[in-house]
């Protein structure tokens, strides 16, 4: 397997030539003076080296040997303790956190990019702080003062992690019918009892607390998603004066043995009376995980990108490599037996899709994390805008990203051919760990349906209309270059084409229920499709001044037209599917499957 190298230059490239981060950091009312150029950089290289000399080579080793459970304890593989003790050293945990309890308060917009590393070189280790920066969130956004100071310091420091427990054996999807109760014990705290599958981190050796973010009902509760509350429940209780105390009645009754991540801890946790705290209000325990939802569902995404990007890396050495066969136009290699595979059409088709989907899926994440920085630095309008585009944008950037991360790992094995299926090359295991992006923290139905029902449906195409009106911009102020021509005439048109599916589809829910399910992943495929092309053409627009001085810019433009030609056009079959309608769907009877 190929060493991996962060691409440094790409999201340089992005952050600073395409998207203007700077200039954007610098006007941000809430993050003035906290980052500048220098300071990115050095972060960025940072994290690079961590990726490449600590993170990347506990790997395969940790797909080999994978968690281990015996007797309510679990162990991590071999080096992830050091590993995480290097990385908690380093300040990680609290990049992105709130400089008031200790946080670094770093834009996501460079978040991501690290982000991207640390998921490239090994997911299964990026889920142990990704879990704790999504509770530091919740807690940051909604728990009292009290627990802010008692709980947030550690856990950006890592010495204390955190885990989510939602998911239960008979409601994953479908949290509304979630059984685990809250009683309250009279002293401000609560009892909560109840059974939690799959949680993520629910118990490892790496840090010396976990703190379990829970959801579960109080007496009396409404049915339903609105009577959900939101606990606190700390593995080991908390003294007055911080120290670790008592072990609570929080215990981690088996780990799931599964298909991928098998250095990450998939845990049953049983909660039996365990002390807990509330977080937020009473009942809205839903409202307020959906609060740092946006920044795990792009983080999600983000690993899907990540998976993707090291199996494209391997892919590129390895066809740059291999001999097989001659080049169709006459021997590229004469002095070797055959010509390395990267000659020939069909594999440069696989490395140049793996590419195009890489670099755009790069793209559309830092654009969603700007417009999180701007809904989370920003202020009036402005702010209220960029809320509505994160919330048209995430399920697109969480559930498109890993589909195609799927299909570019896959791609990335086929170039291997026979040696992508055996284990010795590593792409087996990145198509194994980027399966299971596609599935949790909402599985990609349900962000397709997000998409069109709460997002689109729902708001009457309102929140479409606000992306429309920003490709537009984009698309004004592009209009009179007529080197820009080859991809604004084509965004115009396939915009177009989003337009009028969105439209049917809006349309059609109103005489059939059935028509926004019906339509939803392809739609969001649709929409996913375009929303590259119109990174594609921003990247264009930055590159073409400096095309012809170097060869990394030109690199970008020959890489938009194969998406333009070659990837694009998928759009014209997918709004077919969406047009079509709910009969073909729904008219086989339930006994005929
Ligand atoms: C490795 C791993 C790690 C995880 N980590 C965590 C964690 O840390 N914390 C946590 O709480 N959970 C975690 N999960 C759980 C994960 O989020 C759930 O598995 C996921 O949300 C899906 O729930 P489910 O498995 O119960 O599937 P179901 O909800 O039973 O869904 C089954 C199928 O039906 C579809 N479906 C369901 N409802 C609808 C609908 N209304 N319309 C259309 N289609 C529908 C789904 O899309 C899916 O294809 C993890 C799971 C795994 C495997």
């Amino acid at each position: 397997m190929a060493d991996y190298k962060a691409p440094l230059r790409e999201m340089n490239f992005l952050l600073h030539e395409v998207f203007a981060a700077e200039k954007l950091w610098a006007e941000l009312p809430g993050l003035a003076g906290a980052v500048d150029r220098e300071t990115a950089d050095a972060i960025l290289e940072e994290m690079a080296k961590l990726a490449a000399n600590t993170l990347d080579p506990i790997n395969r080793t940790g797909d080999e040997e994978g968690c281990q459970w015996n007797d309510g304890v679990v162990t991590t593989p071999k080096g992830f303790k050091e590993a995480y003790a290097t990385f908690c050293e380093g300040g990680w945990g609290g990049l992105l956190g709130n400089p008031e309890y200790g946080g670094m308060g770093m834009p996501k917009m460079l978040g991501a990019q690290v982000e991207e590393m640390i998921n490239a070189s090994n997911i299964s280790f990026a889920l142990y702080p990704v879990l704790t920066n999504g509770a530091c969130l919740a807690i940051d956004a909604h728990a009292s003062d009290a627990l802010k100071e008692k709980y947030l310091p550690k856990m950006y420091e890592g010495t204390w992690a955190g885990a989510m427990g939602l998911t239960e054996p008979h409601a994953g999807t479908d949290l509304g019918i979630i059984r685990t109760k809250a009683e309250p014990r009279g002293d401000g705290s609560f009892s909560i009892s109840g059974s939690k599958i799959f949680i993520t981190g629910g118990d490892q050796d790496l840090s010396e607390n976990i703190i379990h973010l829970v959801l579960a009902k109080l007496p009396d509760a409404p049915k339903g998603p609105r009577g959900i509350s939101l606990f606190l429940v700390p593995k080991y209780k908390v003294n007055e004066d911080n120290s670790i105390g008592e072990h609570n009645d929080v215990n981690c009754g088996s780990i799931e043995h599964k298909m991928g991540i098998k250095a990450s801890a998939t845990c049953a946790m049983n909660f039996d009376g365990a002390q807990g705290w509330l977080v937020g209000e009473e009942n809205k325990g839903l409202a307020a995980m959906f609060t740092m939802m946006n920044y795990e569902r792009l983080g999600v995404g983000i690993q899907g990108l990540g998976a993707s990007d090291r199996s494209y890396q391997n892919a590129v050495e390895y066809a740059r490599d291999r001999i097989q066969s001659r080049s169709p136009a006459g021997a590229k290699q004469p002095e070797k037996a055959a010509d390395p595979i990267i000659v020939h059409p069909d594999v440069r088709r696989m490395l140049l899709t793996q590419k195009a989907l890489v670099n755009g899926g790069r793209a559309l994440s830092t654009y969603v994390a700007k417009w999180l920085d701007i809904s989370k630095f920003g202020e009036g309008e402005e702010k209220k805008n960029a809320e509505n585009m994160v919330a048209l944008l995430t399920p697109v950037a969480k559930a498109f990203t890993t589909d195609m991360g799927l299909d570019c790992t896959i791609l990335g094995q086929q170039v291997f051919g026979g040696h992508g299926y055996i284990r010795e090359w590593g792409q087996e295991q990145l198509v194994r760990d980027v399966r299971i992006t596609q599935i949790y923290e909402g599985t990609n139905g349900i962000q397709a349906l997000d998409l069109v029902g709460r997002k689109t449906v729902a708001t009457g195409g309102a929140l479409f209309e606000l992306f429309a009106a920003d490709v537009q911009g984009f698309i004004d102020a592009q209009i009179d270059r007529e080197e820009m021509a080859e991809f604004i005439q084509p965004l115009i048109a396939e915009m177009q084409r989003l337009r009028e599916a969105t439209e049917n589809m809006v349309a059609a829910t109103q005489q059939d229920p059935h028509a926004p399910g019906a339509a939803s992943v392809e739609y969001l495929h649709l929409f996913g499709y375009v929303a590259y092309a119109f990174m594609w053409a921003k990247i264009v627009s930055a590159a073409l001044p400096k095309a012809e001085a170097d060869s990394f810019y030109s690199g970008q433009i020959k890489t938009a037209r194969f998406y333009f030609a070659r990837l694009l056009p998928r759009t014209q079959a997918l709004a077919g599917s969406v047009n079509a309608g709910s009969a073909s769907l729904m008219d086989l009877e339930e006994e005929l499957f």
